[in-house]
C-alpha cells in the first residue's frame, strides 16, 4: 500500500477522490486554480464540506503538482480501471496541466474524461483532441461577456432563483444551485437541470449527458 500522510514524502492513497455522484474525479485546489465569476465565488460547492478538510487540500495540492511531472503511471492504472473520470472535480486546470491531461487521456483510451472549467482557453486546448476528452465551459448570470463568445459546449450554473438563463442551443447543462445534496431556493425546472440534482439519477454514469454531447 502507498504511504499516507508522511512529511515532504506526502502521498495520497488514491490519486483519483470518490465522489457520490460522478463516481471518480482528479480533484484539484480552488486557490491559485481558479477564475471565480462573482456567482462562483458565493456559491461554489468546493469551498465547504468535506472538501476543505486540510487532507482534501493537501491531496489536491499533490494532484496539481503530479500532473506537473513526468510519470503518471499511478493515476493511469487507476483511471484504466474506470468508465469516466471527472476532471476537475474540485477546482480547475491550469493551461501547463494540460499535457499530462491529454497524455492520461490517451493511455487510457477505454476511460472518458469529462468535465467543466471556466478557462475557454484551456477548453479550447482540449476539445476536439480526443474521442474521449472533453470539457463545458461554466457560465452563469454574472460572467463576463466575453466566455458568451466560446465557441463550445456550455453549462450554465450554480443557477439560482432570480437568474434568467439564456436560451442558447451551447449550454448543454445547467446545475442549479445547490448544497450536500439539496437545491437552495425555488430554482424553476429546466430540461436542460442535472439529472442528478433533481434525483432523476443517482449519478452521471447512468445520465451521461456532460459528454454525450459530442455522440
Ligand atoms: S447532467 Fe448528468 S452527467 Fe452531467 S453532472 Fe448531472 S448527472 Fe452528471
Amino acid at each position: 500500500m502507498k504511504r499516507a500522510l508522511m512529511g515532504s514524502e506526502y502521498r495520497p492513497c488514491t490519486y483519483l477522490s470518490e465522489n457520490s455522484k460522478t463516481g471518480a474525479s482528479i480533484n484539484l485546489p480552488i486557490e491559485g486554480h481558479c477564475t471565480p465569476t462573482k456567482r462562483c465565488a458565493v456559491d461554489c460547492y468546493a469551498k465547504s464540506g468535506h472538501t476543505i478538510l486540510e487532507s482534501n487540500i493537501k491531496k489536491q495540492k499533490f494532484i496539481s503538482n503530479y500532473l506537473l511531472g513526468k510519470d503518471i503511471t499511478e493515476l493511469v492504472y487507476e483511471c484504466r480501471r474506470l468508465t469516466a473520470v471527472r476532471l476537475n472535480g474540485t477546482g480547475d486546470l491550469l493551461m501547463k496541466h494540460v499535457p499530462a491531461i491529454i497524455n492520461l487521456a490517451e493511455q487510457c483510451p477505454l476511460t472518458t474524461f469529462w468535465g467543466m472549467t471556466r478557462k475557454i482557453k484551456i477548453a479550447e486546448r482540449i476539445n476536439g483532441r480526443l474521442p474521449n476528452l472533453s470539457l463545458l465551459v461554466s457560465v452563469d448570470s454574472t460572467s463576463p461577456k466575453s466566455v458568451w463568445k466560446y465557441n463550445g459546449p456550455l453549462c450554465f450554473g450554480p443557477r439560482r432563483p432570480e437568474d434568467t438563463v439564456p436560451d442558447n442551443d451551447m449550454i448543454i447543462t445547467i446545475f442549479p444551485r445547490h448544497h450536500a445534496g439539496i437545491i437552495i431556493g425555488n430554482v424553476p425546472n429546466d430540461p436542460k437541470d442535472c439529472l442528478a440534482i433533481r434525483k432523476i439519477v443517482k449519478g452521471c454514469l447512468e445520465c451521461k449527458r456532460c459528454w454525450s454531447w459530442k455522440e
